[in-house]
């Protein structure tokens, strides 16, 4: 090991569908923007699930991972944001030149999809060698966080207080603020109006909390687990349905008089979000955050959508800004206001598979994997 390398312990996925196997790796030293962070904890998120299974085409072996948290090791010659020895949570990358970056609204940036899921920087280049010398994909969202340091870019690193403990932190990075940016930042749900999460897993969870925190009154959970309505209605969902039982459409009109003010798809199925359109009343919005497989369509009725002034939206990762997001989310926990720790079950780096197979089953809303302690 040259002092440009670190030896890392990570997660690699070499086929597709899994597992992830547990090596010891050689990553290269940061180059003039990047971050090399000592990985505290990395929350798992459904979108690496469907990394690990090339429902996106994501080179393999790699390390993914995309909601870590941890203390910053060493920087590039360039960066000035952070320093050695600063708390972090990592986030996605985004270019900071294309159009949507220059408004502000990076998190529609048009390189998203190669710096999430190209596997490489952008110029094609890796910084990860397994234990035979041989490539493994890296950059993960800008991170890689699987393992025990990640090589992040200056963009997509976020500091916060030292004084908060990191382990749980990693999810704001992605689950969290997806589903609480699209409440707070993308739909700006207005206080005592109501509101809809079609999914209460991690993502639709934190929509709620954020629900319940910015005040809306009516807060309905769609689900078919029991025991997610159970925790939705411990967040602040007001009322609870098994789309297995009852027919969420007929139930939100029921419920709030003729259609919802706003609602969110977040459990990625087509006919869910033709239910979160149906559930709209009047001027009502619909969000979609779920992620669907590539080239999916879903059918809407114009008239109904046009007489009745009603709108349909893409979401992607809240539409935050995280630097300035991600400290609110923060805070808004620390006064109790925003409880995203409830959602949250740990797991050591060789549970990983145990974690992932806990998320999909619904056993557990929010897998975090730790990997050192502070
Ligand atoms: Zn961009
Ligand atoms: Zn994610």
């Amino acid at each position: 090991m040259s002092k440009n390398t670190t030896q890392i312990k990570a997660a690699v996925v070499r086929e597709k569908g899994g597992p992830f196997y547990i090596e010891t790796l050689t990553l290269e030293a940061p180059r003039r923007d990047e971050v090399l962070v000592r990985v505290v904890a990395t929350g798992l998120c459904h979108t690496d699930m469907v990394a690990r299974d090339k429902g996106y085409p994501v080179p393999q072996p790699i390390v993914l991972g995309h909601e870590g948290a941890g203390i910053v090791e060493s920087v590039g010659a360039d960066v000035v944001k952070v320093a050695p020895g600063d708390s972090v949570v990592l986030t996605f990358l985004t270019c900071g030149r294309c159009r949507p970056c220059r408004l502000g609204r990076m998190a529609h940036c048009e390189k998203t999809f190669p710096l999430s899921f190209g596997g490489a920087r952008l110029d094609g280049s890796t910084a990860t060698l397994d234990g035979h010398g041989e490539k493994v994909h890296d950059h993960f969202f800008g991170q890689s966080s699987f393992a025990t340091y990640a090589l992040a870019n200056e963009r997509n690193v976020v500091k916060v207080s030292g004084d908060v403990p990191l382990e749980r932190l990693g999810p704001l990075g992605c689950g969290i603020q997806t589903g609480a940016g699209a409440v707070m930042n993308a739909l700006n749900v207005r206080p005592g109006t109501s509101f809809a999460s079609f999914g209460a897993g991690a993502v639709g969870c934190s929509a709620i909390m954020a629900a319940r925190a910015v005040g809306a009154t009516t807060i309905v959970a769609i689900d078919i687990v029991p025991s997610r309505l159970e925790m939705a209605k411990d967040l602040g969902a007001t009322h609870a349905i098994n789309s297995k039982q009852t027919n969420p459409v007929e139930a939100i009109r029921d419920i709030t008089g003729g259609g919802v003010d706003y609602s969110l798809e977040a459990s990625g199925d087509p006919r869910a979000l033709h239910q979160a359109i149906e559930a709209l009343g009047s001027l009502g919005t619909c969000g979609i955050v779920g992620a669907e497989p590539l080239g999916t369509e879903v059918s809407f009725d114009v008239n109904t959508l046009m007489i009745q002034g009603k709108g349909i939206r893409g979401i992607l990762e809240g539409e935050s800004v995280p630097d300035i997001f991600i400290p609110q989310l923060i805070e808004l926990n620390a006064q109790g206001r925003f409880p995203f720790e409830k959602l949250t079950k740990f797991y050591s780096l060789d549970q990983i598979n145990q974690a992932a197979q806990d998320s999909e089953k619904g056993g557990t809303i929010k897998p975090i994997i730790r990997l050192s302690p502070v």
